[in-house]
Formats: C-alpha cells, structure tokens, sequence
C-alpha cells in the first residue's frame, strides 16, 4: 500500500482492540464480496460509510469488474448522509440491535430504531418473512398460491419503503416461466429487471440476464418444466 492508502487503513475504526491492528481493521470494516461470500474489502471511502436500518443506497460488489458499487436507492437531498445498511434485510428492531452490537458495537440511532413505536413495522417484518418462506414452499404444490404470496410479499414491501423487491420479482418470474404462464412471467420479468437496476445498475453481474428474460420470458433455464398452469 502506499504510506496514503496506510494511513487511511490503520484510522479506520477498530472494535477488536484499541491497537490498530489490520486484522481488528478487516474484521469491523471489510465489506463481503459478494452474497453470503467469506472474502471481504476494505476501502478508503467505501468502509467509511455509515450504517442506517432505512438506508438510501444499496451495496453490491461486482465480480465482473471487480468493484463494489453504491446505487441510490431514493431521491438523496444534497448534503445528506449517505447510509448503506449493515444487516441483512427484514429483521425486528431487537434483532438488529442485538446484530449491531455484535458485530460493530453501536446502539444504531437511525430513523426506523429512534422511532417512537416499531410495532407496525415490525409486525410487517414478521408477515414479510412469513410469506417470502412460504412463496418456494407452495411452488411445487400450489403455484398459484405462491404468486399470491409473492404479491403480498411486494406490497408489505411497499408498506416499509419498497425497497428489496429484487429476489420477488425473480421468485414470481421463476414460477410463472416455470408453469408456462408467460404473460405473467413478462410481467415479472419487466419489473425484475427495472427492481435489479435500481440495486445494482447496468453493470451488475446479473444485468444481462434479467434483459434476457425481459426480452423472452421463455428464455428462463426452467421454462415450461412444469405442466401449463394460469397463475394470474
Ligand atoms: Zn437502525
């Protein structure tokens, strides 16, 4: 590293140690390269960003070219904060404090954590996890069933801010390509891709996919596996 990129590195924040040691530096500020991967960053600026439980941007890195991106997630007003979110999605206040402390040692004080009543919204959490279980469960038994889920599922989402819609409109595209009800699959298929674009841009690694089944819902590896079902 140059004596620039080192000094930077060693201010990072460490919870680990008082030292500033990088293996304390990696662990609190590394950002995973990729979904559910065990190799991690850190970046100058990137590392630097603060957590929100409603963040405004949504964080992705892409193997392709090798670079984490941020992509506004909502309209951001000059000179405010961007904030990426730390945790995995849909979780209770209490399960993301708890996660905070563990892993980075703060009391988030975020809109969402310091708002006065978190009942609803984590009520919505609640049904949200309930209904995204369900939608894979019934797709082999009630294809119907499981699109109605997926609809619930986007407009409980829609309830709590619209964001994470991505993985619904993949699952309910999935189905109805799957059951050969390619109207529906469309459908999906459009809002899929407009939803990835918005997470991850045109340059994120599945981009050309989803413009593939937006252009040809049959194109979906598992079109037409399943026997011809109406699903809408
Ligand atoms: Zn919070």
């Amino acid at each position: 590293m140059t004596d620039l990129d080192k000094e930077s590195f060693y201010a990072l924040h460490n919870i680990y140690s008082d030292v500033p040691t990088a293996f304390g530096i990696v662990r609190t500020n590394g950002l995973p390269l990729g979904v559910d991967a065990v190799d991690c960053a850190v970046y100058r600026t990137l590392s630097r960003v603060n957590h929100s439980c409603a963040p405004n941007v949504h964080h992705t890195w892409n193997p392709k070219t090798k670079k984490e991106y941020l992509h506004a997630t909502r309209d951001i007003a000059g000179g405010s904060e961007i904030l990426t979110s730390y945790l995995d999605p849909f979780l209770v206040r209490e399960e993301r404090m708890k996660r905070l402390w563990k892993s980075f040692q703060f009391e988030c004080q975020c809109e969402l954590c310091a708002a006065p009543s978190p009942a609803e919204y984590d009520l919505t959490v609640r049904r949200i996890k309930i209904c995204s279980d369900l939608i894979m469960t019934c797709a082999s038994s009630d294809p119907k069933k499981s699109i109605q889920f997926v609809r619930e599922t986007l407009a409980l989402l829609d309830k709590i801010g619209g964001e994470g819609k991505t993985p619904f409109y993949y699952d309910g595209y999935q189905i109805s390509a799957m059951y050969g009800d390619y109207t529906l699959a469309q459908e999906f298929a459009t809002l899929l891709l407009e939803s990835y674009i918005m997470d991850a841009g045109e340059e994120g690694e599945n981009y050309e996919r989803y413009l593939k089944y937006s252009q040809n819902p049959r194109s979906h590896e598992r079109a037409g596996c399943a026997p011809r079902r109406i699903l809408s």
